[in-house]
């Protein structure tokens, strides 16, 4: 089943259902505390916290989204993608647990010639909370689950609340078993690594105000909420490459164009050498999110969200070289991954010109820094190795940064390729140093004040300037 089938079918249930369709927000995130969209809740946060009333009482989406978070995953599970598309089915104030479970049951386990998912229902296994016996409960009489396949997990992976004071409550999860071939039986309890079952869905029940939150495990529930609150995100890409039949969501139909036209580039045969594997997955996945990212008005640069972006951008270009292709790859590739996702986001077909202009520059621009750079970086490591010492320093590794852009992940794949170490946490701390100055900065600009902490620490740590300008000028200008 396509994935553009698969998000039909999922917004077709729910509309059904009652739920109003609400297209997909921005990747730049709706709600300033976040950089992008995480979830496909974050546009109905307003909603979800009672700040605003909801202008339905059911509502559901397909969510475009990122996460950083996830980027080391990317090509080593099966599962995580930097950008990825979340369905979603909220109720503000309307059902409530049962119905969650029942929305959910009737899509994953549906006949497809009914317009289900079609999943079979024997390797269907679900996470509740440990004491959430009513979802327990709802999964066994509703669906119709065997005990043994409701497992209880604790606050770590079966509750939410957004970290602050507020609503938050238990969730339960759905996981689909993929067979015996990918791990041993005992279920998503047994399984951490989620290799064998996959999580396919997330039902989240807002249920609690909860107080005194002080991290994820660590917070007081102070009574029911008065209005009861559902929240679900099902991950498109892991649904799609189940029904696929694929062995991961970087060879989808949405996806596998771009990661097969970077093995032709490459002159590699996708499957027989796992480090190329991963790297092939990395660039099909980062490819696809810059051009979702630039298409929602990011562009490249040095902090936040740019940064971001220029780091995808920059780590799929250094992996296309790392598989032998010197040449300029993202005008090779972007087109690809334009026409893998155009049906669905026709805005990226609309708006290629730019988009693309956008991201060969970063390709030129970090081509030219490579050049460059490389010198810096040879010359650091024939240094190192001659010195006995085979490892850079923070300041080495800060300066390729900072004066040629080379993001920390690339030094340090090229220094382990040369078999040398790198000074992470000095480079690290030079670049908290460097943040603190501009963060100085940025106040100053807004307030008229300087941050005189961070020049304390600056003192502190390198003591007093001798600084005899000042002398000099006024002896000059007499
Ligand atoms: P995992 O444990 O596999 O990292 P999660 O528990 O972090 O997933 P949730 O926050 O519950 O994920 O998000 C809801 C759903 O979105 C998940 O059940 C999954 O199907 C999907 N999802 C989450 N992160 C990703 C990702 N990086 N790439 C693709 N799909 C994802
Ligand atoms: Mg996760
Ligand atoms: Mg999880
Ligand atoms: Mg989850």
């Amino acid at each position: 089943m396509q994935t553009a089938e698969i998000r039909r079918r999922f917004l077709h249930h729910f509309e059904q259902r009652g739920h109003t369709v609400v297209p997909s927000a921005s990747l730049v995130s709706p709600d300033p505390s976040l950089l992008f969209t995480v979830a496909g809740m974050v546009p109905f946060i307003p909603y979800l916290t009672g700040r605003e009333p909801a202008p339905f009482p059911r509502a559901t989406s397909v969510q475009k989204c990122v996460r950083t978070l996830d980027i080391e995953e990317v090509g080593k599970t099966t599962r995580h993608g930097t950008f990825f598309q979340m369905n979603g089915n909220f109720s503000f104030g309307d059902y409530f647990k049962e119905g969650a479970v029942q929305h959910a049951w009737d899509l994953v386990t549906g006949r497809v010639e009914d317009g289900g998912l079609g999943f079979d229902p024997d390797r269907i296994w679900v996470t509740v909370y440990l004491d959430d016996d009513e979802a327990a409960d709802a999964w066994h009489r509703i669906a119709g689950l065997p005990l043994e396949r409701i497992q209880r997990l604790g606050k770590k992976d079966n509750y939410w609340h957004t970290g602050a004071d507020g609503p938050g409550g238990p969730c339960s999860e759905i996981y689909y078993d993929r067979g015996p071939e990918f791990g041993p039986d005992g279920g998503p309890l047994v399984d951490t690594a989620g290799d064998r079952f996959l999580e396919i869905w997330n039902l989240v029940f807002m249920q609690y105000e909860l107080t005194d939150v002080r991290s994820k495990e660590d917070f007081r529930v102070l009574g029911e909420l008065p209005k009861k609150n559902i929240d679900t995100g099902m991950g498109l890409e892991r649904v799609a490459y189940l029904l696929q039949g694929v062995d991961n969501m970087y060879e989808i139909d949405e996806v596998a164009p771009v990661l097969r036209r970077a093995a032709d580039l490459a002159g590699v045969t996708y499957g027989k050498d796992h480090d190329a594997d991963v790297r092939l997955r990395v660039v099909a996945d980062h490819v696809r999110s810059g051009l979702m990212l630039i298409g929602d008005g990011v562009t490249p640069g040095n902090e936040g969200r740019g940064y971001i972006l220029r780091r995808l951008l920059r780590r799929a270009v250094r992996s296309m070289r790392l598989l032998g292709v010197d040449a300029a790859t993202l005008p090779e590739l972007l087109p690809v991954s334009r026409d893998a996702m155009g049906a669905s986001y026709p805005e990226v077909v609309a708006d290629f010109d730019r988009i693309s202009a956008v991201a060969y520059a970063e390709e030129e621009a970090f081509r030219r820094t490579l050049t460059s750079g490389t010198a810096l970086f040879d010359t650091a490591v024939a240094q190192a190795k001659a010195a006995g010492t085979p490892s850079l320093s923070g300041e080495q590794a800060f300066s390729l940064h900072d004066t040629y852009g080379f993001p920390i992940d690339v030094t340090l794949e090229m220094a382990a390729e040369q078999g040398v170490t790198v000074d992470e946490a000095g480079f690290r701390a030079l670049m908290q140093q460097q943040r603190d100055r501009a963060r100085a900065d940025a106040r100053a600009k807004r307030t008229g004040s300087v941050d005189v902490l961070a020049y304390r620490r600056l003192l502190a740590e390198h003591g007093p300037t001798d600084w005899r300008a000042y002398d000099t000028l006024r002896t000059d200008s007499r």
